[in-house]
């Protein structure tokens, strides 16, 4: 049995209320019509299957509900940082000793002073 961290709840819970969902940061294609059949299919059926860092898309099932992203190693099953949807990784590929804290912070308050402004402007 271990923990796993959940940004949205801020508390470590037992991992079997967590579930995981596959690859994150997948965007869908703005115009699907305009893919050819190759995009589509690398959209719905093609992930990366890298040795290392990866980003992974988990739900907490059984507490709040909410998706959220995980950065795990796949060699050592390591998970190195969890965070909320939209927000980035501190620990990539290129940077697997993981970004500035500083920079990552300044990031996500600029997304989420971004993310005011933009509720805000719905309701307008
Ligand atoms: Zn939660």
């Amino acid at each position: 049995m271990f923990h796993i961290y959940c940004p949205y709840c801020e508390e470590h819970r037992e991992e079997e209320e967590f579930h995981p969902k596959g690859q994150a940061h997948i965007a869908r294609p703005e115009d699907p019509e305009a893919c050819s059949d190759e995009q589509w299919g690398d959209y719905l059926f093609f992930r990366d299957n890298p040795r290392g860092i990866h980003h992974e898309l988990w739900v907490h099932a059984v507490g709040c509900r909410k998706f959220f992203n995980i950065t795990r190693n796949t060699v050592s099953y390591e998970i190195l940082e969890t965070y909320k949807m939209g927000e980035a990784p501190r620990f990539t590929a290129e940077h697997p000793e993981g970004r500035p804290a500083e920079t990552v912070a300044a990031e996500r308050t600029a997304a989420g002073a971004d993310k005011v402004e933009r509720q805000q402007g719905a309701k307008a």
